[in-house]
């Protein structure tokens, strides 16, 4: 067989991969959207079928044969080209999957649900005990995972999944740099004498309005409804079922303008990076971004650098009066952008603003690290966790549900998620500096509803690249610098001392 002939079977395969991933997605978003609750056992029945049909592709043998005829030939010579990328990365996942013993693999996904109902019944009656034992064995179970692996850091190897590439150590690096530059500026901002009026964002809304708004305003950033839409969910996601099918969801509150509004926003980002990817490439690794950092610097993009900035307002906050007369009537667009960016410190993470955002985050990784090392033990997680609230953000739960059992992510397994938040937030901020500086007048285009300029050159520099590279060195060629803190504290000192006038 000529390698010619092995890749394009390699090729073949994957897209068979993809799509069966993609039928997953659309029954998945199914589930979250439209299945009515009698669907629930039937729903489980052909997740799992499938779940397990894609598993035995990923695993098949005859990946491991191809890719050693295709692997060391002239075809993969430029290492940045498509077939060496694609060979990269179906390599690495490959690997990854075939160094799981199948006894683990199914003993992770029997936990799982178990451990998130305990979890779920734990945070309702704020009782920890109800979930410790389970906890204790998904992370007794991720640290086999781990040894599997890789024999190196065991943290490391679970955060490959989510950030390939990355090494726990420079992110702690970069996070306490982070950490040092934030705690001052936040207790500037606790000392300044202005106060939001946080209740304008609290009055009527109607639900119909909120939904043509951010219809209207997803449009005008570049969402494209006939590759997509938007649909109503109880947790805000979005789910790409293929190039031409991107959607989004969010929730309402009638009585909550910026909850759904920044949700849509945020999904929209997500999208716009799912939408720009190229759709020749669709299926394999050149069509697919490189982590789950980059994708979330996307969506934190658009959410808070572009739908939280001054400009942006300028040009959408007429039309806002417009839309919800009765609720900004008489608001002044200084009230209304000073009140969709309060920042107080407080102890829910989904709810924090972009100062604190990250100081939630560095707790979640601190401790998910000494979990996993067996340095915390899995009892003792709710006084580490108030420890932790107290010394970064000044506050201590009163209870666990309020504390420690406020995300989900560990009940399922999901160790190693959490930095790619912070990373998504410092990556943003460093594309976004980049396109200032490239583009001088971006807050005029702003001003005037334009965002084609952002788009283009996030799609250029970012969207077609694909799984090119792994995501700091994205950064790096696209910025002319490796993964740095400098940037968003910049942003955020600029920003907020101007509002707060500190
Ligand atoms: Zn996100």
């Amino acid at each position: 067989m000529t390698p010619q002939a092995a890749y394009d079977e390699l090729i073949r395969r994957v897209r068979e991969q993809a799509t069966l991933g993609a039928c997953i997605a659309l029954l998945e978003w199914d589930e979250l959207t439209y299945m009515p609750p009698g669907g629930v056992a039937g729903r489980a029945q052909q997740l799992a079928y499938l779940a397990g049909l894609e598993h035995g592709k990923a695993t098949d043998p005859r990946l491991g044969e191809l890719l050693a005829v295709v692997e060391g030939s002239p075809l993969l010579h430029e290492p940045t080209s498509a077939e060496a990328v694609n060979v990269r990365e179906i390599r690495r996942s490959y690997m990854r999957l075939a160094r799981l013993p199948r006894t683990l693999v199914e003993e992770v996904a029997r936990v799982a649900p178990v451990s998130q109902h305990h979890w779920a019944m734990a945070r309702q009656e704020g009782d920890f005990e109800l979930w410790r034992p389970w906890l204790e064995k998904m992370v007794a179970l991720k640290r086999q995972e781990a040894q599997c692996l890789s024999a190196n850091d065991p943290y490391d190897a679970l955060l490959d999944d989510y950030e390939p590439g990355a090494r726990s150590d420079d992110i702690a690096r970069l996070f306490a740099a982070l950490r040092q530059e934030l705690t001052p500026l936040l207790a500037a901002i606790a000392q300044s004498r202005k106060k939001p009026r946080l209740a304008i964002l609290r009055r009527h809304y109607s639900l119909e309005q909120q939904r043509s708004f951010g219809m209207e305003v997803a449009a005008a950033l570049g969402f494209d409804f006939q590759r997509g839409r938007l649909d109503t969910a109880v947790h805000p996601f979005s789910s790409r079922i293929g190039p031409g099918d991107c959607r989004i969801t969010t929730r309402y509150s009638p009585n909550q303008f910026s909850d759904s509004f920044f949700a849509i926003l945020h999904e929209v980002g997500h999208a716009l990076y799912e939408q720009g990817l190229d759709p020749a490439a669709d299926g394999t690794p050149m069509g697919e971004p490189p982590s789950l950092g980059m994708h979330e610097a996307q969506s934190r993009l658009w959410e808070n650098l572009v739908g939280r900035s001054l400009p942006f307002w300028k040009h959408f906050f007429p039309r806002a009066r417009q839309v919800f007369p009765e609720a900004l009537g008489e608001v002044s667009l200084n009230a209304f952008y000073l009140a969709i960016n309060h920042v107080a410190p407080s102890l829910n993470r989904v709810q924090s603003d972009e100062v604190t955002y990250n100081l939630h985050i560095l707790i979640r990784f601190e401790l998910e690290k000494d979990l996993l090392s067996g340095d915390l033990p899995v009892a003792d997680l709710p006084a580490a966790w108030n420890r932790l609230y107290q010394k970064y953000l000044g506050l201590t739960p009163g209870n666990d549900a309020d504390g420690c059992l406020q995300d989900g992510h560990w009940s399922e397994g999901m160790f190693g998620y959490f930095p790619t938040y912070t990373l998504g937030n410092l990556f943003a901020a460093q594309l976004f500096d980049r396109v200032r500086a490239e583009i001088g007048n971006l807050a005029e285009q702003f001003h005037q509803g334009d965002f084609r300029g952002l788009l283009t050159w996030l799609r250029r520099q970012i969207y077609l690249q694909g799984s090119r590279y792994r995501a700091g060195k994205l950064i790096e060629i696209a910025t002319g610098k490796p993964p740095d803190h400098g940037p968003l504290v910049r942003m955020l000192r600029e920003k907020y001392g101007e509002l707060y006038g500190i």
